[in-house]
């Protein structure tokens, strides 16, 4: 299946890249590891008159330690963190160990970090991720630069808060994760999940002092669950039970959509096993 005609332009940096998009207007697209994009324009789901290709910017492909902070260029493909040495993620295992969990391995060696956030699948690992660590995502565009918190970023089924000239030049997330996870159900390997569940947990002498749940494939954006997140504050012992507790908590707490493919109640039933398993895997981390 072929794209609908368009016009090609490859940037050579990022200023370039940007005044480009903005004077072609809204007809035009950045094209970064097009594992979204094109399959898009090939089913007709999008029809940008232009692309301007990022993909050889290499100064956006880069993944980085600056004191507590890991900073994740916005060309770093998936598959390079998913290989990165052990001392460029210490503390952010859980953003090399997600990766495994997209695709396969020829969508994880081209599709980048910042294409996967610009795209904003509600499922999508890096907008998981994101939200779960509470990353600053960084652009450039004709107006200057902005820093624009994860949380505020996803406003809707595939809506973010970016602007068409806006690119993507890193996301960096702020301090270190020891203890969280992320973890999903999908139909066959290398699908979308149809759930995914992202934990962070505040850990001491034994107890669960404070935590973030954050779902994937139960609402239009990557959802926070403040009355799971309730159950994680309150001091208990870190054990099953609290796990358990918490998946029910989150299970009740949201209100998925019934259909197409599966249900509200099964999507429920993945969000109750997955959270608890997600916390038991944080913890053993
Ligand atoms: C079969 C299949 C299975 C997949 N499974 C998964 C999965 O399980 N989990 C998952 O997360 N993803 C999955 N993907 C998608 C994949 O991760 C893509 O790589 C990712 O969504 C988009 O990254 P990209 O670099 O390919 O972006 P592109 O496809 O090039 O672009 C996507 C969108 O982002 C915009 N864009 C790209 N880069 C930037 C930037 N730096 N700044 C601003 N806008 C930008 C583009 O204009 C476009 O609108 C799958 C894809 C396929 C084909």
């Amino acid at each position: 299946m072929k794209p609908p005609p368009f016009g090609y332009h490859r940037a050579r940096d990022v200023a370039g890249a940007t005044a480009l998009v903005a004077e072609l207007g809204e007809d035009a697209k950045f094209l970064a590891g097009g594992q979204s994009l094109i399959p898009m324009m090939n089913f007709r789901l999008a029809r940008p008159a232009h692309l301007v290709d990022i993909a050889r910017l290499g100064e956006l492909s880069f993944l980085r330690r600056d004191d507590d902070r890991l900073h994740v260029g916005a060309l770093t493909t998936h598959h390079e963190v998913e290989s990165a040495p052990d001392r460029s993620v210490r503390g952010f295992e859980v953003v090399r160990e997600a990766m495994r969990w997209i695709g396969h391995l020829p969508i994880r060696t081209r599709g980048t970090a910042g294409g996967s956030l610009a795209h904003g699948d509600a499922t999508a690992e890096w907008c998981l991720l994101a939200v779960l660590l509470d990353a600053e995502i960084v652009t450039a565009s004709p107006r200057g630069s902005r820093v624009i918190p994860a949380g505020e970023a996803f406003l809707g089924f595939f809506t973010t808060l970016l602007e068409p000239d806006e690119l993507i030049v890193e996301v960096v997330f702020p301090k270190p994760a020891p203890h969280a996870a992320l973890t999903e159900f999908a139909e066959r390997r290398g699908d979308f999940a149809i759930v995914a569940a992202a934990v962070d947990l505040d850990v001491a002498g034994g107890r669960v002092t404070g935590g973030r749940v954050v779902l994937g494939g139960v609402a239009p954006v990557p959802l926070r669950v403040p009355a799971a997140e309730a159950l994680l504050g309150a001091g208990e012992r870190a054990d099953a039970e609290l796990f358990a507790a918490c998946g029910r908590a989150a299970a009740e707490a949201v209100d998925p959509p019934d259909g197409p493919g599966p249900g509200a109640d099964y999507r429920r039933s993945l969000v109750r096993a997955l959270v608890a398993r997600a916390c038991e895997e944080a913890l053993a981390r």
